[in-house]
């Protein structure tokens, strides 16, 4: 689709301003003009012109702004992190495109990452499941008295997700999975309309049922699905988001793992999307 810069450029500004141009500051179309200079305009609005008009380009404000890279180059990395399913490390990348080095890969692949975070999050409705999972850490590093044979949580970092059965999931880093923790983000993530949440029996959940409907499966009690209630959704989320990066990124540090919790969640979110790519480029 891509044949030279130009296409890239085409079908960024079609999609960033399907309604035509926008300025990038005052998010107006009115008095913005295009200039002589190629893919640049002018907005005369008076919050955004003082004196001089405000000039901007079509990367003005996105995520390819102030970088030397070619739009082609940005297209080729976020087609090959969407399209792979668990993911794609910064080495592999670095190799198909056989440009630069493994360090400007790694930056690409970080800042597609940040974009991928969803601007437009709406809570969840229907039925919703809600878990929580432990990422990182590794048990060869550890005192012999700390090893747990990889099933404790020690030096892992607690993430927790909520899941709609017929959509979204929204996945987040916490510091640790308290009760005040896990409520907080139930209330913010999952709508007050919502049908049921269903989690497993985790204390941390008990104030729940007196702010939405609740229901529990007990694991410890050999229950995993009644009727409803289950977290099979959330539980394949995690599995899926586990293999890519122990699979594909072997282990992600504390400091990147939003990034990753937002690429996966994306792929996930969009994966019925047929213009993935273009949400993609759009949201950036
Ligand atoms: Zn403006």
């Amino acid at each position: 689709m891509f044949p030279n810069e130009e296409a890239c450029r085409e079908y960024l500004s079609a999609h960033r301003w399907p309604d035509g141009v926008k300025c990038p500051r005052c998010h107006k179309s009115e008095h913005v003009y295009k200039i002589t200079q190629p893919w640049k305009w002018e907005c005369w609005n008076a919050e955004c012109a003082s004196g001089h008009a405000y000039r901007f380009s079509l990367i003005a404000g996105t995520i390819f702004e102030n970088t030397k890279y070619p739009l082609r180059t940005w297209f080729w990395v976020l087609f090959l992190m969407l399209t792979s399913k668990k993911g794609i490390s910064a080495l592999q990348i670095h190799r198909v495109i056989g440009s630069g080095s493994y360090k400007t890969a790694f930056y690409m692949c970080h800042r597609l990452r940040a974009a991928m975070n969803d601007p437009e999050f709406r809570q969840l409705m229907g039925i919703v499941e809600v878990d929580e999972t432990y990422i990182g850490g590794k048990d060869k590093n550890r005192h012999w008295d700390k090893k747990q044979g990889g099933r404790g949580t020690f030096g892992k970092t607690p993430v927790i997700g909520a899941i709609s059965r017929k959509g979204n999931v929204v996945a987040m880093m916490i510091e640790n999975a308290d009760t005040a923790t896990l409520t907080r983000f139930v209330r913010q993530t999952v709508s007050d309309k919502v049908d049921l949440v269903a989690t497993d029996e985790h204390s941390g959940y008990r104030y729940i049922k007196w702010v939405m409907p609740h229901d529990v499966v007990a694991h410890s009690k050999g229950e995993y699905v009644r009727g409803n209630v289950h977290t099979q959704n959330i539980e394949s989320f995690w599995s899926l988001l586990k293999r890519g990066i122990i699979g594909t990124y072997h282990n992600v540090s504390k400091k990147y793992l939003p990034l990753y919790l937002a690429e996966f969640s994306f792929r996930f979110n969009n994966r019925n999307n047929p213009d993935i790519f273009g949400t993609a480029v759009s949201g950036s």
